[in-house]
């Protein structure tokens, strides 16, 4: 409805094709895993039969940046990895999200120390973070449903939006 009053007769079209737009992109994510680490082992378990990942439309992984729409890090990342990490991020096309999964990927996790990356919001943006160390599958599918609205919500011109930009801008990213 917010699109409507901004944008009066033509509102109304854009506001349902954001919703359409949306609930295609949520329900068909190809996600990128980047594992390092022990964290991978428990999304090798989310991939299984048992917890069922394909229900959620995400069971088809990429392992090119240019073919999927979601990094899931999982693990620890050290210093000399995180250029990498960047690049990766950097060679996905729009949109494009960011899931950190446990707590290396998120803060550092247990590993405080000078070659380890407190964190992979030090340099990329992140969109959703799973605690845990190492979360279990049911946590790692709760991080993924949160990751779906907001890709479901999001606002079709919001790439587009100064705000973004600027987000990436403080990323060193163009
Ligand atoms: S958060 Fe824990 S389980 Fe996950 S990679 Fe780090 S140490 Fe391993």
């Amino acid at each position: 409805m917010e699109n409507t009053e901004k944008t009066g007769d033509g509102g109304y079209l854009t506001g349902k094709l954001d919703h359409l737009v949306g609930l295609a992109r949520k329900n068909s994510i190809w996600p990128l895993p980047l594992a390092t680490k022990c964290c991978g082992i428990e999304f090798m378990a989310t991939m299984g039969a048992h917890y069922d990942f394909a229900r959620f439309g995400s069971e088809k992984l990429s392992f090119s940046p240019r073919q999927c729409d979601v990094l899931m890090v999982m693990g620890t990342i050290s210093k000399k990895m995180a250029p990498v990490v960047k690049e990766i991020y950097v060679q996905m096309s729009e949109p494009r999200w960011v899931i950190a999964v446990g707590a290396c990927a998120s803060s550092g996790g247990i590993f405080d120390s000078y070659s380890v990356l407190q964190g992979i919001d030090k340099i990329i943006p992140v969109d959703v973070y799973i605690p845990g160390c190492p979360p279990r599958p049911e946590q790692i599918i709760d991080g993924l449903m949160k990751a779906q609205e907001l890709i479901g919500n999001e606002h079709l011109r919001r790439r587009h939006s100064k705000e973004y930009q600027e987000l990436l801008k403080k990323y060193g990213i163009e």
